[in-house]
């Protein structure tokens, strides 16, 4: 029996898991860093919570016995993918990614694409009433742009964001939802990151339906390993030698 650590934090990553957890011969250790509530993907066993950077993770693959690491996290989850790829280095351990296409633009689609966050909060005209799809953190660096009304979602309860007018806490809308959301709330831009996946699609239709620019985030560089952008890819890696 191989044991596989797959670190999630998306939909794909838990379907991944469930996929994976019924191969036989494929135990699956799925693990989140546990901001919002989870039951085990059917098959897997659940862990929740940071490992203590690099070290902890090397720690935690030696105890517990692991023998590959298939990293599914965000693909915007940077330092966890650089602590993996160190402990996998250091325990001698194959390490791979799972990554979803990025998005790209199609006919009617106006995006303006900007290498980082920093970039992303200086695109917004003053006085723009902008959506924020980045998360907590992401909408909180927004938070010296006191000349924008700051629409925002969040996956996660918690504090309120400085500097947000109006918050959502939830999953992506769809297309539909998302289109009345930003007509009601009488959004000028949508900001994004290059998340890819069908689960946050829905706010870019949504914008381009409405005729919105989209300040759209570039990915951070990916990690230099193996990446796979179907799970049965990734399978056939993991029953290697
Ligand atoms: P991050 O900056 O790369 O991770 C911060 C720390 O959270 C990591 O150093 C690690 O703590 C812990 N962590 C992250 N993923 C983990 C996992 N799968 N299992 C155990 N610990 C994990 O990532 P983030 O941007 O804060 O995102 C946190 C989680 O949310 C990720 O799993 C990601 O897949 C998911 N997510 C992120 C985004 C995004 O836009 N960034 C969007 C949707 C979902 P230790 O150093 O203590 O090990």
């Amino acid at each position: 029996m191989k044991r596989i650590l797959l670190l999630g934090g998306t939909a794909g990553a838990r379907q991944a898991a469930e996929t994976l957890a019924a191969r036989p011969g494929l135990a699956v250790v799925f693990s989140l860093a546990g901001r919002v509530a989870a039951l085990a993907p059917a098959g897997a066993t659940l862990r929740l919570g940071g490992f203590g950077g690099a070290d902890g993770l090397l720690a935690y693959l030696r105890e517990n016995a692991i023998d590959a690491v298939l990293d599914a996290t965000h693909p915007f989850a940077a330092r966890m993918s650089a602590n993996a790829v160190a402990a996998c280095a250091s325990a001698g351990l194959p390490y791979a990614r799972l990554e979803r296409p990025a998005w790209t633009p199609g006919p009617g689609d106006d995006w303006r694409a900007v290498p980082d966050l920093a970039a992303a909060v200086a695109a917004p005209r003053a006085g723009e009433r902008v959506f924020l799809a980045l998360g907590r953190a992401g909408s909180a660096a927004f938070a010296a742009r006191d000349d924008l009304w700051r629409a925002a979602r969040a996956a996660e309860d918690g504090a309120p964001v400085p500097g947000i007018d109006w918050l959502e806490i939830g999953p992506p809308g769809d297309a539909t939802a998302d289109a009345a959301l930003f007509s009601r709330l009488g959004i000028d831009r949508i900001v994004a990151r290059n998340s890819g996946g069908r689960d946050g699609r829905g706010k870019l239709d949504a914008a381009r339906a409405l005729g919105l620019p989209v300040v759209m985030i570039a990915r951070p560089p990916a990690p230099d390993a193996r990446c796979f952008s179907t799970v049965e890819d990734a399978i056939a890696w993991t029953r290697r030698d």
